[in-house]
């Protein structure tokens, strides 16, 4: 069997990781480098794809060709890319319903086309490493991403020439290389990650070592890049007053032309403050030179710690109200969680560990910095421990080795990652719902069940797919209908097997097969396990607040079915052979049929009747019924008989 890499593909850098006799570990390439910039440059005529840092040299230079932040248009539409976010140096193709391009020269690329370019070269790097063919991997994606984005991913895989054995949720991946998946049982874990261009706050629980996503939130323009937008912005600044050329940064495209001598100078203050930024972390003053950044003229400035925290205050202050939403969307206090992880380079830096120290009231982490803030500690319950023992940028790759090692076996004490948000299942006659898959079933998954059919000589069936925890379908979500034809056959002759089964991928597919002629059809359905869950949460809510009415429509509809059939075998008894009973016999059906009648007869609101009294009608019918019923056996049984050649003489004495 071949090796399993996992594989973060990140928004602004992206990594391979492997699990190497016990230890994950991350790939470096050939330099030694372990972070690949997600960058692709696409270079004008002959010349070959870069992608990496080779190709994150040439972003500001040459940005109509040179793509970033791809991550961004994975899956997505042309009407669900605002303006703001097509703010890029390169060029967004899209609209409406069609699915959004990068236009480079005279090409459009898909972004999964790109996206497998950085593949490509994790996948060499890989190679390269282990000295032997990789074409198997684990690759992370946001817990939000839908079908689509998690589809594209896979896609981008396989242009890569990977096989993409599961795409796991990244704070999952990150709470596994941090080896939360040992705490106790039903721990709580804020995932908070802020990445070079995007910022995300998970919740997980674990539930019997299960990672549960219990809430999201988060902003997919906001990171690093801002920070470094801030420092740029404060440093140009600076350039023009000690008598430096004049230059403001474009927001998008074309907006207004720079030379290339303007260029080469922004990416060069750029570049500066990102490494001014990063130095800050561990040092409190760094020294930027930029020594002939314009003819004549050279730049060079003492930044401070604190100058960098005036700057990016603001952008840290942004990712608060995700924070909370998140927390409210989970129903919990900070002092709830047992942990707060962080993931994404810019983590690192001091003022975010603080920051989220402090929202989420972390007391051990103040302690340790030697800023208790006494007074409140007393009355403030115990918060989470602020858990920095993993390399932030490094997390999520790892994470993904470890459930790469796990899927190859590698590891004991599988760990089964995802579970379905909601019960699956299908609608059977009288509108009900048929559960096949119950909810928190991990997957994946495979349940299947035998079903007749309700009429005779039916020819097809119907197939309607639920999602959902409430006993009508109609109060369930319909995630697909469709009809297999059969041999017809009498009422309850004719069988379908369907079959629910969820891939690794959390992808439905739908087996429906007649069992007398084997002809089947399969179905396949995205949405089944990525489902919002906020929605989750109210489906779950409502099946609790509507328990009662709900398990009192069942017991009605199923009370209904079984009086109908009675009702319709009475009907045919008497068609057939009420001429031969005595007149009392067949009043007293009559009249019992007219009380199961109106005993059926449901309030329009509710859909519901009185279940008491028509059990009462239907036994009575049933019990009316009888000598009819026996005499029909009787002919059946004499029918038998002759048909196999006996005679049935009447005994004389
Ligand atoms: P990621 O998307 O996780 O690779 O994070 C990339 C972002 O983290 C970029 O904005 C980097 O500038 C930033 N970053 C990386 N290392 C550090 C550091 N030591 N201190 C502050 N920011 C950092």
């Amino acid at each position: 069997m071949s090796r399993i890499i996992g594989i973060d593909l990140g928004t602004t850098n992206s990594l391979a990781a492997t699990v190497d006799s016990g230890i994950p570990l991350v790939i470096a390439d050939a330099s030694g480098r372990r972070l690949t910039p997600s960058v692709v440059h696409v270079p004008d005529g002959e010349g070959s794809i870069l992608a990496g840092l080779p190709a994150a040299h040439l972003r500001v230079t040459q940005p109509e060709q040179t793509v970033y932040s791809i991550k961004r248009f994975m899956g997505r539409r042309g009407v669900d890319v605002p303006d703001a976010e097509r703010r890029l140096m390169y060029r967004v193709e899209g609209t409406g319903a069609g699915p959004v391009a990068v236009r480079i020269g005279d090409r459009a690329w898909a972004p999964e086309e790109i996206s497998a370019c950085i593949l490509r070269k994790l996948k060499a790097d890989a190679e390269a490493s282990f000295n032997e063919p990789v074409t198997r991997a684990v690759i992370t994606v946001p817990a939000y991403f839908n079908d689509a984005q998690r589809n594209a991913t896979k896609k981008a895989g396989e242009l890569a020439g990977l096989t993409v054995e599961r795409i796991l949720n990244e704070p999952t991946a990150a709470a596994l290389a941090y080896g939360l998946d040992r705490l106790q049982d039903r721990a709580r874990v804020a995932v908070y990650d802020l990445g070079g261009g995007t910022f995300d706050l998970s919740i997980l629980e674990l539930n019997e070592g299960v990672f549960q996503v219990l809430a999201t939130s988060g902003n997919t323009c906001l990171g690093g890049d801002d920070i470094d937008r801030s420092v740029s912005e404060f440093l140009l600044e600076r350039i023009q007053e000690s008598g430096g050329p004049r230059i403001t940064i474009p927001e998008r495209r074309g907006e207004y032309p720079l030379d290339q001598h303007a260029l080469a100078m922004l990416a060069r203050v750029r570049e500066a403050a990102e490494q001014a930024k990063i130095a800050l972390s561990t040092m409190e003053a760094t020294e930027i030179v930029l020594p002939f950044l314009a003819p004549g003229f050279s730049f060079q400035y003492r930044l401070t710690r604190t100058e960098l925290e005036t700057m990016a205050r603001a952008v840290v202050q942004r990712t608060r109200p995700h924070c909370l939403r998140a927390l409210a969307d989970a129903r919990l206090q900070p002092h709830e969680l047992d942990q707060v992880i962080l993931v994404g380079g810019q983590t690192r830096m001091p003022l975010v560990r603080a920051f989220v120290a402090d929202l989420f009231g972390c007391a051990d982490f103040e302690e340790t910095r030697g800023q208790l803030r006494l007074g409140t500690e007393h009355h403030r319950p115990a918060g989470p421990q602020l858990n920095t023992s993993q390399n932030p940028d490094e997390a999520v790759a790892l994470g993904a080795a470890i459930q790469a090692e796990i899927l190859s076996g590698g590891l004991r004490n599988v760990l089964l990652l995802d579970v379905t948000p909601l019960s699956l299942g299908l609608e059977t006659f009288g509108g009900l719902m048929n559960v096949l898959i119950p909810r928190n079933s991990t997957i994946p998954i495979k349940a299947g069940e035998k079903f007749t059919t309700a009429m005779d000589y039916q020819r097809e069936m119907l197939i309607h797919v639920l999602q959902g925890e409430r006993e009508r379908a109609a109060d369930n979500w319909s995630l697909g209908k469709f009809t297999i034809d059969f041999e017809p056959a009498p009422r309850g002759v004719a069988r379908v097997g369907v079959q629910f089964e969820i891939d690794a991928d959390g992808i439905l597919h739908v087996l429906a097969r007649d069992t007398l002629t084997g002809v089947e059809k399969v179905v396949e359905i995205k949405s089944a396990v990525n489902v919002d869950d906020a929605a989750v949460q109210q489906m779950v809510d409502e099946s609790v607040t509507h328990a009662f009415e709900d398990l009192a429509a069942r017991r009605w509809i199923e009370a209904r079915l079984k009086s109908m059939e009675i009702l319709a075998a009475a009907r045919k008894s008497l068609t057939e052979c009420g001429t031969q009973v005595i007149p009392e016999v067949r009043e007293k059906i009559e009249a019992a049929m007219v009380q199961v009648e109106q005993a059926l007869v449901e309030d329009p609101n509710t859909k519901i009747g009185d279940l008491a009294q028509l059990q009462t009608a239907t036994g009575a019918l049933d019990h009316a019924s009888l000598p009819v019923a026996e005499l029909l056996l009787d002919r059946a049984m004499e029918a038998l008989l002759r048909q196999r050649g006996i005679v049935l003489t009447p005994v004389t004495e």
